[in-house]
């Protein structure tokens, strides 16, 4: 098949770029640029099943492909907070250009939804009946709700249009080819330790996220494109959860060094608690599950850290 992925020189979009080439694909990888980088799709952009093509999804593309994989949108809160309505535009129009080429092509067309949708969640784990707990008009707002309302496209695009979509629900992935300067705690952390730098524990550090691998989500998102049974929502993670002080020990603990955990404002809206249920995913995913414990995906990501610094 030729498929496009938009936001496919990201973190996630360049593994999932590699893995549709190793599986034999033609892969059309659009972006802009925002918080991707050529430095991630540089080990496969000599392959000549693989064409870059810088594009911004607010305005819309055309090409001729089989399927659509829509992840074009900074993921970590700082960059998604830098300019907030170029966010929702990024979400919103992006949706409405990936979903209206789908139509035309009659393709298959994939969202990278999110976790926080459920916002703050005062349902804990978050099963995919769950309608969330999100702020409309905070800093975080831009990013939540712009994905709220992709998600909404996504089914009436469906309803109205019988466009064949499938919508996942990412929770916290981290991995190699994530940014220096992402941003995201995962990252910040590995980082911070092999500088030697303080750890920067956000608040007080009970609150938690349940951190998937990024090769068991990439497995995940080729599943649920290659199933029938649903378009989704199908959340997509790894259960098992941890306090943002039981990750920077850990890191600690990885990395060796001399880094002394701080403190430092926790951001407002900042979700307390956050666990996938992914009893759905098992179902249709053909028993799909992580693979990948915490502590042997930290210490892939931090070679990678290791060898990039
Ligand atoms: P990332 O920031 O590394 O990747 C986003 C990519 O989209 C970058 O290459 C960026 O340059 C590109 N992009 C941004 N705005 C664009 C625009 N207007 N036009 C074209 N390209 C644009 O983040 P990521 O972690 O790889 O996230 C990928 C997708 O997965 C995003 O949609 C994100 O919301 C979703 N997601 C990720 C996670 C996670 O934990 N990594 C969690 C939930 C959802
Ligand atoms: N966080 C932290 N230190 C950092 C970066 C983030 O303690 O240097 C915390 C943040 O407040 C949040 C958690 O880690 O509670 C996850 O943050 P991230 O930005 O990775 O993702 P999200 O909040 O979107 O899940």
């Amino acid at each position: 098949m030729r498929i496009l992925v938009t936001g496919g020189a990201g973190f996630l979009g360049s593994h999932l770029c590699e893995r549709l080439l190793t599986d034999g694909n033609e892969v059309v990888c659009l972006d802009n640029f925002f918080t991707g980088s050529k430095q991630n799709i540089s080990s496969f952009a000599a392959n000549p099943g693989f064409e870059l093509v810088r594009h911004d999804v607010i305005d819309p593309f055309k090409f001729e492909v089989d399927q659509i994989y829509n992840l074009a949108c900074p993921a970590s809160p700082p960059h998604y907070q830098y300019n907030p309505i170029k966010t929702i535009k990024t979400s919103v129009m992006g949706a409405i250009n990936a979903l209206g080429l789908a139509k035309r092509l009659r393709a298959r067309v994939f969202q990278a939804s999110t976790s926080e949708v459920y916002g703050d969640p005062q349902v804990h784990p978050q099963p995919e009946t769950y309608w969330g707990h999100v702020n409309p008009i905070g800093r975080r707002s831009c990013y939540d709700e712009g994905k709220r309302c992709a998600e909404t496209l996504f089914f009436d695009y469906h309803r109205e249009n019988k466009v064949d979509i499938r919508v996942v629900r990412i929770f916290n992935t981290y991995g190699p080819r994530m940014h220096e300067a992402d941003g995201r705690v995962v990252s910040n952390f590995i980082v911070q330790a092999l500088k030697g730098e303080d750890i920067t524990v956000y608040g007080d550090g009970t609150q938690t996220r349940s951190f998937c691998y990024v090769d068991d989500l990439i497995e995940g998102f080729v599943r649920m494109m290659g199933q029938t049974e649903t378009p989704g929502p199908v959340n997509l993670g790894n259960p098992g959860e941890f306090t943002m002080m039981e990750l920077a020990e850990l890191t600690l603990k990885l990395v060796g060094g001399r880094s002394k955990i701080v403190h430092k404002r926790l951001p407002a809206d900042d979700p307390k608690q956050r666990r996938p249920d992914i009893t759905l995913a098992q179902k249709v995913l053909g028993k799909w599950e992580p693979k990948v414990p915490l502590e042997d995906g930290l210490k892939r990501t931090i070679a990678y850290f290791r060898k990039r610094l």
